[in-house]
């Protein structure tokens, strides 16, 4: 994690190196570092050189950058992995690119070995499916079906699942070798709603 500084993706003014979520704007926040950690430690096993990451809901990025250190930025030769970040408000997407270039990792943008796309995350991204790593950032009212499909046999989707602003669980969905699909809860949680931008907009 010291190898992307928090400060380059949180708004001017607010605390990049507290150990609090941060307002970034648009109803949205950058999470606690210690859950990006438990994020991370969570998919870890699936976070190699050469993996496919999706990070749905990827706000200014910081997390996006932790997957790509992980993967693409560790896999010299390795032309296989991409990380992709999806958000659904399109200014934050270009403040995410922004943010990628002050933390000099722009090279990575115009390698085309991470994409920042503005969209509907609950419906993944199947131009680079299948995903051996899922991260949603937001919580969502029940599963995306989407995202289960996308993900890659062998495949790790960490979800926070739950109403908006009520008692979320932060769900870990492996499919095994066989495509089975298992299912078990890690711990209860709070996330910003997995929602349509208008109503996220409406939060502001
Ligand atoms: N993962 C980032 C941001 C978390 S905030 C971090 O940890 O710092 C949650 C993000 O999910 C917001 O940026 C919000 O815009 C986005 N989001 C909410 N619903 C979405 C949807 N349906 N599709 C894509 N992004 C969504």
């Amino acid at each position: 994690m010291r190898r992307v500084d928090r400060k380059n993706f949180v708004l001017e003014g607010s605390s990049p190196y507290q150990d609090s979520p941060q307002t970034i704007g648009y109803g949205a926040t950058i999470s606690a570092p210690h859950m990006h950690a438990y994020a991370l430690s969570m998919l870890e096993d699936r976070l190699r050189p050469g993996a496919r990451v999706l990070d749905v809901g990827s706000g200014t990025g910081y997390l996006t950058a932790l997957f790509a250190e992980f993967t693409v930025a560790a896999s010299e030769g390795n032309d296989e992995g991409v990380v992709v970040g999806v958000d659904h408000i399109p200014e934050l997407v270009a403040t995410s690119e922004k943010n990628f270039e002050r933390d000099g990792k722009g090279h990575l943008l115009a390698g085309g070995r991470v994409q920042l796309i503005t969209g509907d995350g609950r419906l993944g991204y199947p131009p680079r499916a299948p995903y051996d790593a899922i991260h949603v950032g937001a919580a969502a009212p029940f599963v995306p079906p989407a995202l289960v499909e996308q993900l890659a046999r062998g495949g790790r989707l960490v979800v926070p699942v739950g109403p908006e602003g009520g008692s979320q669980e932060l769900r870990v969905i492996d499919k095994g070798a066989d495509g089975r699909v298992t299912e078990r809860t890690a711990m209860g949680v709070i996330y910003v709603p997995l929602t349509d931008a208008e109503h996220q907009l409406k939060n502001r």
